[in-house]
């Protein structure tokens, strides 16, 4: 079980981190919406160039967007009380673990035994 400083600080945490993709996915936005507008008369910038930066852009909006959701999760399990169970076992997860990696759901050992699953789900 977290005592409620750990509550405290792992919620500060997950704020800080919310409000941090929040930024940049707002910007991935804004460069979306400026390609479209500056599309007409320029010719400064090489075509596949161009592609390449939007296409960075949008892998990197979609990893942000998955982390959000894995943030938002992480907050409800927060919430619920139940951040520090093992997902798998229920054992509980230690709050330096917690704290290192906020949006885990699973014990070291667990994590382990599914570190291949894992490695699939996130891209990079
Ligand atoms: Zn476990």
């Amino acid at each position: 079980m977290l005592t409620p400083e750990q509550t405290k600080e792992l919620r500060a945490r997950l704020q800080a981190d919310l409000s941090r993709l929040g930024d940049h996915a707002q910007t991935a936005l804004e460069f979306t919406m400026d390609r479209d507008r500056d599309r007409v008369g320029r010719d400064s910038m090489d075509e596949s160039t161009e592609e390449e930066i939007y296409s960075t852009q949008l892998r990197l909006h979609d990893r942000e967007t998955f982390l959000l959701g894995k943030i938002r999760e992480a907050m409800r399990r927060l919430d619920a009380g139940t951040m520090d169970e093992c997902e798998e076992c229920s054992e509980p997860i230690g709050f330096k673990r917690l704290m290192a990696r906020p949006v885990t759901t699973l014990c070291f050992e667990c994590k382990s035994a599914r570190e291949q699953v894992e490695a699939d789900e996130q891209p990079e």
